[in-house]
């Protein structure tokens, strides 16, 4: 039988040119901004945010695609083509060596590392003003969801940690070449700084608790922590915060994951 016809390294191109200056309008963009672009592609929207920012560094990781865009946009001084892996990118040194003291990312992301992708530039959150990310619809709504809710889990509570992203603007398969089997959304994220409570430089200290706390789906919160912490403290800790000892992580608010790891983490 026939193999069905994957397009290598997540490359669905954003054919709709109304959905591309759709997608640009809803970023935000400053003319001051240095935008780290995630997968230029053909370049199709590049130019749309160069013409809204001070400077845009492409890191594109096929090489063939990354000589076309340099090819492309050689005479264009405020677009630099990266042939690089993004996971293995170091988004604060190319911030440092535009002299920024921030920037704003902006992708439409490979989806087979949609996640591995969102972990890395969390890494970066303070070298990050802003995101817009289109990424499938479902995780977006995962990133944006609400505690209680289907979609609410642990991306949406690390996200959480850094900004309020919000679901910008929903993109059907038809509008890219190849269409994906999925329905695609830009998520738009204004970072902030992590809650004071965590602690300075304790964010990947939080990073492992969330996993703890959201490591078995159908568990009691309290069975997981009672995994790494005395059982009777985790009861107590549940308690002071009116949490019912039989809720799921998927109950709990940000604010109350970090109430608990403050509390049983000092
Ligand atoms: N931005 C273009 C557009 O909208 O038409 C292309 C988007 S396409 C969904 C994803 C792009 O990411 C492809 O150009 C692909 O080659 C590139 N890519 C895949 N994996 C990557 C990685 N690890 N680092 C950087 N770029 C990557």
């Amino acid at each position: 039988m026939p193999k069905p016809r994957r397009p290598k390294l997540g490359q669905h191109f954003l054919a709709d040119v109304r959905y591309r200056s759709r997608i640009v309008q809803a970023l935000g963009l400053r003319p001051d901004d240095l935008v780290i672009e995630i997968g230029p592609g053909h370049g199709a929207i590049t130019p749309l945010v160069a013409a809204q920012a001070r400077q845009v560094a492409a890191v594109e990781l096929d090489p063939a695609l990354a000589a076309e865009l340099q090819q492309k946009f050689q005479q264009e001084p405020r677009v630099e083509v990266i042939n690089a892996d993004i996971l293995a990118t170091d988004l604060a040194a190319i911030c440092r060596r535009f002299q920024a003291r921030e920037c704003f990312i902006f992708g439409n992301l490979p989806y087979y590392i949609t996640s591995p992708i969102i972990h890395h530039l969390l890494e970066f959150a303070g070298s990050i003003r802003a995101m817009g990310l289109l990424v499938q619809r479902e995780v977006a709504e995962r990133l944006a969801a609400r505690p209680g809710s289907r979609d609410y889990g642990y991306l949406t509570v690390l996200a959480g940690l850094y900004a309020s992203p919000h679901v910008a603007l929903e993109v059907p398969p038809g509008a890219f070449s190849p269409p994906p089997k999925v329905h695609s959304a830009l998520v738009c994220f204004e970072m902030h700084s992590p809650d004071a409570r965590i602690g300075r430089g304790r964010e990947r200290k939080f990073q492992t608790f969330l996993k703890q706390c959201f490591a078995h789906k159908r568990k009691k919160l309290l069975n997981c922590l009672a995994e790494a912490y005395p059982r009777e403290r985790v009861e107590q800790e549940l308690e002071r915060l009116n949490v019912p000892l039989k809720a799921r992580a998927e109950q709990l608010s940000l604010n109350d994951f970090i109430s608990l790891f403050s509390n049983l983490c000092p």
